[in-house]
């Protein structure tokens, strides 16, 4: 594992010493503070042979996405066992191809970015660890920090898939759940955080999370066969992984691990019923507004700002890809779909993306031909509660 050069502010291009736990700039000239990005001295990387080198850390202790140890900050991790997910090819499309991020510790693709900022959390010595939720995140907080023997406290909406409170229960976290959206619950980790001694592991609010969430970009390639697909279907809530892709995308591009200039359109995809970064996008603006009346059953959805809308607008609009909203009946239609033809029980946020494949092939946007990658970023089992009630589907009465 590489030690970490500096800590790069994504506004102002500032360089901040990781020496001490860090959140957001302290050096930003206007608000808000730009997000860090960990950067490393990858120069030693060139000329290896990607194979060779990924191979030979797998080979060892080093499972999952810490196989990519060589691009990842020097810890030692608190692992439960995240990434290397499976890339299922479609039955149906033949050049699509499903990461199931369902198959990670907690059921979601949030146990990347946990992992490594608990890992992080752990070696700075930190005690305390908070953050806002629209659920999962919340739920893989408390996994990993019970996990490290750090105190979790999460805020989460009152109406959270009840799989997300019944984990962070059983896990031990601290916290609550609150009259309103994850918005809020921000808002309650802002205020309380320095006089409860918390450090906030918020969205883009600390450098690591996108340093797990980027593993995906680096797991998609090699299972691929270290070639780019032409186009990329991420469900944007927070946008952690899109951002930390297309930061895995200009690594590799650095270490010549794939040939620069080929890198897939990156689709952003979001529900209707919450699409700041989508509606941003279809206005040209370069940051979205806060989206009023938030409403999907795709909860993790359901951010009405995102703290990196900024970042993500410049990455959609650089892989000359698009932001786009599909509906909650489309979503639940498609998870009908990919259940019944595919064997696979998507969660919403990942059946927003197969329903926006649909229709971007049905418009023409993409050929059949196209290779995709379309994210299911949880287990459709998390969601029991929510899928059934968009279904009418009530429990059979017991006796
Ligand atoms: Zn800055």
């Amino acid at each position: 594992m590489p030690p970490i050069a500096y800590l790069e502010c994504t506004r102002c291009h500032a360089h901040i010493s990781a020496e001490t736990p860090q959140t957001v700039c302290p050096q930003c000239p206007s608000q808000p503070a730009g997000s860090l990005f960990v950067r490393y001295d990858l120069s030693r990387l060139k000329g290896s042979n990607v194979r060779d080198v990924v191979a030979e850390a797998a080979a060892g202790p080093w499972a999952g996405m810490w196989r990519y140890k060589s691009v990842l900050p020097d810890v030692e991790p608190v692992t439960l066992g995240e990434g290397w997910t499976p890339m299922l090819r479609s039955n149906r499309h033949r050049c699509a191809w499903l990461k199931e991020e369902g198959a990670n510790p907690t059921g979601t693709f949030k146990a990347r970015g946990l992992a490594m900022a608990v890992s992080l959390a752990k070696h700075y010595g930190i005690r305390k660890l908070a953050v806002p939720s629209a659920g999962n995140a919340a739920g893989a907080l408390a996994a990993y920090a019970a996990a490290a023997g750090i105190e979790a406290h999460i805020f989460m909406p009152r109406d959270v898939p009840f799989a997300n409170y019944v984990e962070a229960v059983a896990y031990g976290a601290h916290g609550e759940l609150v009259d309103g959206l994850i918005s809020d619950c921000a808002r309650i980790v802002q205020e309380r955080k320095q006089e409860q001694g918390w450090f906030d592991i918020s969205t883009l609010k600390e450098p690591f999370r996108v340093e797990g969430k980027k593993t995906m970009g680096y797991e998609l390639v090699e299972q691929l066969g270290w070639e780019y697909p032409d186009a990329v279907f991420y469900p944007t809530g927070g946008g952690v992984g899109l951002i930390g892709m297309w930061k895995a995308f200009e690594e590799m591009e650095e270490i010549g691990w794939v040939q620069p200039g080929k890198r897939p359109k990156m689709i952003a995809v979001q529900s209707s019923g919450c699409a700041p970064v989508a509606r941003a996008f279809e206005e040209g603006a370069n940051v979205s507004t806060m989206w009023q009346d938030a409403a999907t059953f795709a909860a993790g959805l359901r951010v009405p700002k995102p703290y990196g809308d900024a970042i993500i607008l410049d990455i959609v609009r650089a892989s000359s890809g698009i932001a786009m909203a599909v509906n909650d009946d489309d979503i639940l239609a498609s998870i009908l779909d990919w259940a019944r033809n595919e064997g696979i029980f998507l969660s919403p946020e990942g059946a927003s993306v197969t329903a926006a494949y649909d229709k971007l092939l049905a418009n023409g946007y993409l050929k059949p031909t196209d290779r995709v990658v379309l994210f299911n970023t949880g287990a459709g089992l998390k969601y029991t509660d929510m899928t059934a009630e968009a279904m009418k589907l009530k429990r059979p009465a017991t006796q």
